[in-house]
This record gives structure tokens, sequence and C-alpha cells, in this order.
């Protein structure tokens, strides 16, 4: 026996997904963003699932472009922080891969030069996140110090919009940065999800869509589904255990959901150890047998409760949907004062993966 709790992965839905937002897209490129495990989902699948329709990725890790790269893919990587030392900044030549350079520094590690094999750089633009990349003023330097180096292949510049999903939204930024943007002559890259969907005067030449891919929305209040996108990870779990309880009782740990009338519940094989939300608010969603429920009490570290009062059919064996097409992972985030990106991302190890394609 093994425990009953897995979650899927619908490698077609990224595929969906990632045409689906390609008509949305004004750029001639669109780059598919995997980093953090293709947010949970596997970054090898989920490249071998694109491989044949992507422009090319985005990454993190060098390790896994490598892994990538090691796997035959040829696509353009681009690596979104550029790299972290010297020996990254070699491996970037060797491995054929694009990196970001927001620092000094790491023009200091492109300059030392790398044989033959030549890297290649998106200088990295600070426009008003304020966390990686040269401030306007410092831009024309950072290019003409890139320039200057043979052994570089300067071909884009990019920025990162802080608030593309929200009301504060792009124009502050895209006023700093577009003119530069222009007078550098060199490809242009700012779009995120939201931005590819909301601003179509950003998408430039190349947009980097994540969250999108994996059939998640970047926008407060909406869901994949209404962007016509579709959910590529399914959390799902079984019931192993029902108690009848009477009104008054308490359930799970702190008494945080007393009972008001006799109800029937079950308990699921998933916790927070397996990347559940601890504080997911009692009533967060939760599809039992294909039935609406929601959850009771609070997470433990292997288990939860919901509720199946109304669905007398259901008991042990019943599979629980946590996220996924019938329970968007938007509302489970939601519930938890969290966003859909970092539940997908902390689906545990110890959770078994099976993917469809
Ligand atoms: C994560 C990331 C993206 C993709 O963001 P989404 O909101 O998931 O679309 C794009 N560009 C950079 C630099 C990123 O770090």
């Amino acid at each position: 026996m093994t425990r009953p709790i897995r979650v899927e992965i619908d490698l077609s839905a990224i595929r969906h997904n990632y045409l689906h937002s390609r008509q949305h897209a004004q750029s001639k490129q669109v780059i598919a963003v995997l980093k953090a495990n293709a947010y949970g989902h596997g970054v090898l699948d989920t490249a071998k699932a694109l491989a044949d329709c992507a422009d090319g990725f985005a990454l993190l890790n060098i390790e896994d472009a490598v892994l990538l790269r090691d796997a035959g893919l040829k696509q353009p990587i681009t690596l979104l922080e550029g790299p972290f030392d010297q020996a990254e900044a070699t491996a970037m030549a060797e491995y054929q891969l694009a990196g970001a350079v927001h620092s000094p520094q790491q023009i200091a590690w492109l300059a030392k030069g790398s044989g033959a094999k030549i890297p290649e750089a998106w200088l990295k633009v600070n426009s008003g996140m304020n966390r990686l990349g040269f401030q306007p003023q410092e831009v024309e330097e950072a290019l003409s110090a890139l320039r200057a180096l043979p052994a570089v292949r300067l071909t884009t510049i990019m920025t990162h919009f802080s608030s593309a999903d929200d009301d504060y939204g792009v124009t502050e930024q895209w006023r700093r940065f577009a003119p530069l943007a222009a007078a550098s002559g060199l490809k242009i890259s700012a779009a995120n999800s939201a931005a590819l969907f909301r601003h179509p005067h950003t998408h430039g030449d190349i947009a980097r869509p994540g969250i999108v891919l994996y059939g998640s929305s970047p926008f407060d209040g909406s869901t994949g589904a209404d962007l016509g996108l579709k959910p590529a990870m399914t959390l799902s779990a079984d019931i192993i255990a029902v108690q009848d309880i009477p009104a008054g009782e308490a359930v799970g740990y702190g008494r945080r959901f007393i009972s008001d009338k006799p109800m029937r519940i079950g308990i699921v094989a998933c916790g927070y150890a397996d990347g559940y939300p601890r504080v997911a608010a009692n009533g967060t969603p939760v599809a039992v047998d294909g039935q609406k429920s929601g959850t009771v009490g609070r997470v433990s570290m292997d288990m939860l409760a919901v509720d199946l009062s109304h669905l007398p059919q259901s008991g042990v064996g019943s599979r629980v949907e946590l996220w996924g097409p019938q329970v968007p992972i938007e509302q489970v985030a939601a519930s938890a004062g969290t966003l859909g990106y970092e539940l997908m991302c902390a689906v545990a190890v110890r959770v078994p993966r099976v993917k469809r394609d």
C-alpha cells in the first residue's frame, strides 16, 4: 500500500497554455519561464513538452540549463539572473546560454573571456522594481562596457514589472525603460504573464510568461479558466477515515472548527508536509468525488479534514481534489493568503508525481 496522494501534471495543458498565450503576444518570440522546476511541474518534462513550439526557455539555475542541454534540447535558454560567479559565466559560453547581466560584477566575469564560444548577454534595466538591474542613468555605461567585450554577444535589453497584474500597472516603469530600450537598438524583453495578457504595448520582441503556462491567472480575483487557460497541476488525495460527530465537537489541532450540527467528516491523506497550506481557512474549496465541499479545521502535517455531511455516497477511498480543474488553485491560494505561484512551487518531494501527455 502506498499513501493515497499524488500530483498529476498534464503536459498537454501546458502546451495548450503556451499556444494560447502566444496568440495574445504581439512580440515575435515567446519564451517559456521554467524557473523553480517549472513552477513545480518538472523542468525537463515541461521543456520537452514545449520543445517543438516554444521559442526558448528562461531558467534560474545553470544546473537546470545543463540538464536540458544534456537531454539534447537545443532551444535558446536564458538565465534570468545571469551568472552567479565566474565559473557560471564561463559555463554560459560552453552550454550556449544567454544570461541577464544586471551588475558590474557580472560584466567583469564575462570580460575574463571563455575561449572559443561566446555567451549571449541580456542587459537588465531596473525600471522601478528595485530588485535587479542597472538604474536608467547607468545603462549607457553598462552598454558600452558590454559592447567593448568582443567575447560577448549583446542581443537584448530587458526589464521586469512589479505591478503588471494590479491597478498601479506598468506606465511608470515603461516610461523609464522604453526610451532606453529603443535607443539601444537591441531586442526588447519586458512582459511577464500579466503584461502579456493586459499590456500589449510592452510586448517588445520577446515575451516571458511563466504562471499562465501552468494554467493559473496572475490577476487577483480571476482564475486561469477566465483567461482561456487549462490548469496543468492537479493535487489530489484520498479519504482514509470518516468521523461522524455531533454538534459542539471540535475538529483538528487547536479546536479551530466546532460543529454547529451533526456532521460527517472525511480525513484526507494530505497535509502541510505535502505542500498544502497550513493557514488555509475553514471552508477552503475541495472537490470530493467531483462534488464541491470545503476543509474543516486546521491542516495537520499529514492530514486535513473535509465536510462530507452533504455527500453520503463519499467515504473511505473517495478521491479529493485539492486543486486542479475542479478546484481553482487561485481560490485555494486566496483562502490561505497567498498566490497559486507559491502553492505550485511548494508541492513536496514526497508527493508521488504522475505525468500525462
Ligand atoms: C518569474 C519571471 C517571469 C515570469 O513571471 P510570471 O508572472 O510567472 O509570468 C518573467 N521574467 C522574470 C525576470 C521573472 O523572474
